[in-house]
């Protein structure tokens, strides 16, 4: 199962019930951030993500509503004793916001930190079956969106195709169906494609970061099992959207129904929709596989792409009002 946990989902700034962007993405024991809002760290323990993780955070750009809750959340794995090591990934600049943050404040203390500074598309991350590729987008200034492919490394394991060709019981039927080839005792080497169905497809989710409409986003959304993209305006304020490097509702919802996106999510609107409905109303009348994110709202994802969606019961208009 994967899960996506929106532990942010205001544009430009926080508001009573929405903090800013944070998307967490946990399965297998690791968890990916993407980008790390104000306040993240409470969120983080709002979401019971844990401390001592597999983890790696991944920044789209370097504006500060996407980036200053890094600083507090790091003093916060320091203070609480995290041990293992933590990547961060993002435009290069944040090699020295990290550098200066940890030593004005004296954090990263208990666990090493190394951040890798991006320049350009690309593979960021790889760890079967996880793949992370970046893709620049078109905002004010480097920007980066992030695809996140899972990609098993077999179909179904079938135990009658595994009995009929006398492979015992045990390890070996393991290593098979995790897509290793195995030896019988009898010196016979058995592919994993023997026992099991054709591999699947990878499931893919796409974040857009903070993007006007581009022609990269377009082509990483093809067939995304997920798509979680910024909707900072409506269409009545496309021109704000243009000048300020964002995208409507309107423009995304139009484009995820023309790439073959199954679940469109969109996130990090402005505080003027308080929470989000005409956002969501204007996507579902170009694409009716749209939701709309509210703070800890989880989708889960079973391996042939199944969404299920839950919403905090906490969640509402009147507690999103600024
Ligand atoms: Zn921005
Ligand atoms: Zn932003």
């Amino acid at each position: 199962m994967i899960d996506i946990i929106f532990l942010g989902t205001g544009g430009s700034m926080p508001t009573e019930g929405r903090n800013l962007p944070a998307i967490a993405i946990r399965y297998l024991g690791w968890i990916f951030l993407f980008d790390c809002g104000e306040d993240v760290q409470r969120q983080f323990e709002r979401a019971g993500l844990g401390l001592n993780k597999n983890m790696a955070i991944f920044i789209t750009h370097g504006h500060s509503d996407h980036l200053i809750g890094l600083p507090g959340l790091l003093l916060r794995f320091s203070l609480l004793g995290r041990l293992k090591p933590l990547a961060i990934y993002g435009p290069k600049e944040l090699i020295e916001y990290v550098k200066i943050s940890q030593s004005t404040i004296n954090l990263g203390t208990t666990f090493e930190t190394v951040v890798y500074g991006l320049t350009e598309s690309g593979l960021v991350f790889q760890e079967s079956p996880i793949t992370i590729r970046s893709f620049e987008v078109d905002h004010r200034g480097f920007a980066l969106g992030y695809e996140i492919l899972f990609q098993n490394p077999t179909g179904e394991f079938f135990p009658e195709k595994a009995e009929k060709l006398g492979i015992p019981k045990g390890p070996l039927w393991s290593n098979l169906a995790k897509g290793d080839s195995v030896t019988l005792p009898d010196g016979t080497i058995i592919h994993p494609e023997e026992v099991t169905s054709q591999r699947p497809q990878p499931l893919k989710i796409v974040y857009s970061g903070d993007t006007r409409p581009c022609q990269a986003l377009r082509e990483k959304s093809l067939d995304a099992d997920v798509l979680i993209s910024e909707a900072m305006y409506t269409t009545e304020h496309a021109d704000l959207a243009q000048e300020r490097g964002h995208s409507t509702a309107e423009d995304i919802a139009k484009m995820a129904s023309e790439v073959g996106v199954k679940l469109l999510v969109l996130t990090h609107y402005s505080p003027r929709y308080y929470d989000g409905t005409a956002v969501l109303n204007e996507g579902k009348k170009y694409f009716q596989n749209t939701i709309i994110a509210r703070d800890l709202l989880t989708i889960s994802m079973t391996k042939d792409g199944t969404c299920s969606v839950k919403y905090p019961a906490t969640t509402s208009a009147k507690t999103d009002q600024v």
